[in-house]
């Protein structure tokens, strides 16, 4: 399947402020931001990452917004290019260096808007993160939430029925769930996945620095979480060649790309950015908990 889900969606006026010019740091000055970044990072007890669809363009996934998105491609009546199928594509540098962040203890959460399923398939663990928009490979049972991580995408959008049904068992093994499974990837006027949304509105909460790679912040109420751990007393660092919605709000501004910054951060902090192995397939055997601190009631 093509990587245009966009194109699946239903039409919809308003896609936020899109082809604005990049800017880049000389490499003094990122080398000099990149070090406060590394310093923020070994001070913190709690780092949140937030994803944007920037993390995957160098994997050959147009983003929405930036000078070739598939928004500011529609704006001006062209058609956005595709250099790879979901499939097909690898995770970046970034996607790999922060699955180590995580292993490492560095990263706590991480909040995506991306419906590459990237991260997942990168391996990163599905507990420690919020797909807020979707997942192009996850279908979830409509009836007791289980989901199910395939290694084709859904090829269906916007919490549709898949035509496949859920074969949880039930207890003493005589019943299966049956519940029809619909994708997860929302249209515009969807909301968003509860227990995700729940799941990273607290962990921004409880942040104390949050790192934003690759997104414009323009929307709601993803783009606006960020904004929670500064509330909270916690630092707020942007990453992103575009100006963003809440750039006046960061403690500091990081203008490269992301792959250039995480690999800088990752040499700083005397990390490895470890090589893909292929796919993760991740199955999930029980619906998540609704919150990080909350036990699961089944
Ligand atoms: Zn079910």
């Amino acid at each position: 399947m093509s990587v245009n889900y966009a194109a699946g969606l239903s039409p919809y006026a308003d896609k936020g402020i899109c082809g604005l010019p990049e800017e880049f740091d000389s490499p003094e000055e990122l080398k000099i931001k990149v070090e406060t970044l590394a310093q923020w990072i070994k001070e913190s007890q709690y780092m949140v990452v937030h994803s944007g669809a920037g993390i995957s363009t160098s994997s050959g996934i147009p983003d929405f917004r930036g000078p070739k998105g598939v928004w500011t491609m529609e704006e001006r009546g062209e058609t956005p290019h595709f250099n790879t199928t979901f499939e097909d594509a690898r995770p970046s540098l970034t996607h790999m260096a922060l699955l180590q962040l995580q292993r490492t203890g560095h990263l706590k959460y991480l909040i995506s808007q991306n419906v590459d399923g990237l991260h997942l398939r990168s391996g990163f663990p599905r507990d420690r993160l919020s797909e807020l928009h979707g997942n192009m490979f996850v279908e979830e049972c409509e009836k007791c939430g289980k989901q199910y991580v395939r290694d084709t995408v859904i090829g269906v959008m916007g919490l549709k029925p898949t035509g496949r049904y859920c074969d949880v068992t039930r207890s003493r093994g005589l019943r299966s769930c049956r519940g029809k499974l619909i994708s997860t990837i929302l249209d515009w006027e969807d909301s968003l996945p509860d227990r995700d949304l729940n799941r990273a509105d607290e962990a921004c909460r409880r942040a104390d620095l949050a790192l934003t790679l690759g997104t414009s912040l323009q929307i709601k109420p993803s783009g606006d979480l960020p904004l929670l751990t500064k509330r909270t007393g916690g630092k707020l660092v942007i990453v992103n060649l575009q100006p963003t919605k809440h750039d006046k709000h960061a403690h500091l501004r990081i203008h490269s790309y992301v792959d250039e910054v995480m690999g800088q951060l990752m040499k700083l902090l005397g990390l490895e950015v470890p090589e893909w192995a292929g796919p993760t397939l991740q199955t999930l055997n029980s619906p998540l908990p609704r919150a990080l601190s909350q036990p699961d009631r089944n």
